[in-house]
């Protein structure tokens, strides 16, 4: 490996996301590897300069320039016309000694973790299991960097805690050739001089402007490192069941009120909660899946690779592409026959890596997610069910809920929210369906937000309509932390289209 950091352009001129939902023409695709000193402060330091130079060639080249991550958003939320950046080389991980801690941070110190923004969630899991430790929260697969996941607002089903931002304590970010900060809530400082000393970099403790960067959609600049609050390693006591889908559940959905709840430990109020249907065999009940957090001890027996049925924490996207080769009067017994194979009532114990583990979808996906108020969970169901009567969705319903966020542009923005989320295959008939659902709420006047990295209909003015004044907010935020002409190395296609490019 040599000592440097290398920034290797590849010369492609298309990149194609993981899951293959689109193909975007580019000026090229840089890979950037750390280099290898011995000492992988210095190492962590050389790469910031690499970058830096790299922007500076953007700027005078009058490129955009896009940091990649895992690539498994469904949307084209990481795609650019310029510049795109591998950085799942950059995954160097630092413990935090007591000198490089602010002596005013309230937090737990054995918490903290700095990770360079390469690292996925799988690598982060697996560092975090080996030393006694665990994240507070993941989406339901790991592929994602943890860069990527907390710019989209990547979730699970921790509705008393929230989604992967959340666990956000202090964000290094690269915002010119010459400039590149720590920036952390005033409200919460996290680092002291020394920390910031040792990365050449200069502090902001500011609460708007943390806040607006932590879903940065990729365009706040490059975040080079993310320093995240972890949590003693604990288990999660999970449960698959099929619950009548009657009152007594729309209830708990409907509130999260779990009080006599047809749950497996009744009033306890679980740490996830998850309800999947099958429209098209409601009389059998919903999949409710139900986990419950439990302090860590041994012996456990984690659950198995179940390589031909749905794994514990796996979301719809890791089978339902399995439903192939479909004539539309097919659809009802072809998705019933794939739920029956893949989902079965099971009951497990594990740590959250062992899981939320890598989904692989098979075949091709869609995902639309949206986040709703927990008041229309019930009425959005029965619209969806009415949908489906006129034009059968090639995929099932699935709810999800999730803790409201202090991020400016998190989706997960009403408390709490219930993220419904439509999967399904590749088709004309998924995207139909993705239509006539978006229409139906707007023309309902239900209150939604789309999760960024998945399939939607966003444009300037719905960004308008369903931020209001954070848009504003997120806007003014670009603007103080960026110069103009990083702002425009940050910016995109997408972006534009968002009208969030806007440069004050
Ligand atoms: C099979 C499957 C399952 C999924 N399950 C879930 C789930 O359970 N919950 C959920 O919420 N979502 C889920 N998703 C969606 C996915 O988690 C999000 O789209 C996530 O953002 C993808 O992360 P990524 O690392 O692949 O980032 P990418 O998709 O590569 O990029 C996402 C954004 O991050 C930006 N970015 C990446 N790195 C940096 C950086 N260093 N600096 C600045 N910006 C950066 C990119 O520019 C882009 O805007 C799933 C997707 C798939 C394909």
């Amino acid at each position: 490996m040599a000592t440097q950091p290398q920034v290797i352009s590849t010369g492609d001129k298309s990149w194609i996301n993981r899951h293959e939902t689109f193909t975007q023409p580019v000026a090229d695709i840089f890979t950037i590897l750390n280099g290898d000193s011995g000492n992988i402060l210095q190492d962590y330091n050389a790469t910031v300069g690499a970058l830096q130079t790299l922007i500076g060639k953007a700027i005078n080249e009058g490129k955009t320039l896009r940091a990649l991550g895992g690539c498994w958003s469904f949307s084209d939320i990481a795609a650019t016309d310029g510049w795109l950046v591998n950085t799942m080389g950059m995954n160097i991980l630092f413990t935090i000694s007591s000198t490089s801690i602010s002596t005013r941070y309230s937090g737990n110190r054995e918490q903290l973790l700095f990770a360079q923004c390469g690292n996925s969630v799988q690598e982060l899991n697996r560092y975090l299991e080996v030393h006694g430790r665990s994240l507070k929260t993941s989406g339901a697969s790991n592929g994602q960097t943890i860069a990527g996941a907390i710019a989209t607002g990547t979730h699970g089903a921790a509705f008393n805690f929230g989604a992967t931002q959340d666990f956000v304590a202090g964000l290094h970010i690269i915002i010119s050739p010459q400039r590149h900060v720590w920036l952390e809530r005033a409200s919460r400082p996290v680092v002291s001089d020394t920390f910031i000393a040792n990365l050449n970099t200069e502090i902001i403790r500011d609460d708007k402007l943390f806040n607006a960067a932590l879903v940065g959609i990729g365009s706040f600049g490059f975040v080079h490192g993310v320093m995240i609050e972890t949590e003693e390693k604990y288990l999660l006591e999970g449960y698959r069941q099929l619950v009548p889908f009657n009152d007594s559940l729309k209830h708990v959905m409907e509130t999260l009120d779990f009080t006599n709840a047809p749950l497996p430990h009744g009033s306890e109020i679980p740490f996830h909660f998850q309800v999947l249907i099958n429209q098209y065999d409601l009389k059998a009940g919903a999949f409710v899946t139900t986990m419950y957090k439990r302090k860590y001890a041994e012996p456990y027996f984690p659950p198995g690779n179940t390589p031909n049925q749905a794994g514990p924490g796996d979301d719809a996207p890791a089978y339902i592409g399995l439903l192939t080769d479909f004539v539309p009067a097919a659809i009802p017994i072809l998705v019933n026959t794939l739920i029956k194979g893949q989902l079965k009532p099971s009951s497990w114990t594990g740590t959250s890596g062992e899981i939320f583990t890598n989904t692989d979808t098979r075949g091709k996906v869609l995902s639309t997610a949206m986040g709703i108020q927990l008041k229309d969970v019930i009425t959005v169901n029965d619209i969806l069910l009415q949908l489906n009567d006129n034009a059968h969705f090639p995929g099932v319903f699935a709810y999800r809920f999730v803790k409201q966020s202090d991020a400016t542009l998190a989706f997960t923005r009403f408390a709490p929210t219930c993220v419904v989320e439509l999967d399904g295959v590749q088709s004309d008939q998924t995207w139909n369906f993705y239509r006539a659902v978006w229409d139906e709420l707007d023309a309902r006047g239900i209150p939604y937000t789309f999760h960024w990295g998945k399939i939607n209909n966003l444009n300037e003015q719905k960004v308008k309509d369903k931020y209001g004044e954070q848009r504003d907010h997120w806007i003014s935020a670009r603007n103080r932390l960026l110069p103009a002409e990083s702002m425009n190395v940050f910016s995109s296609p997408p972006l534009k289209n968002l009208g969030l490019d806007i440069i004050v």
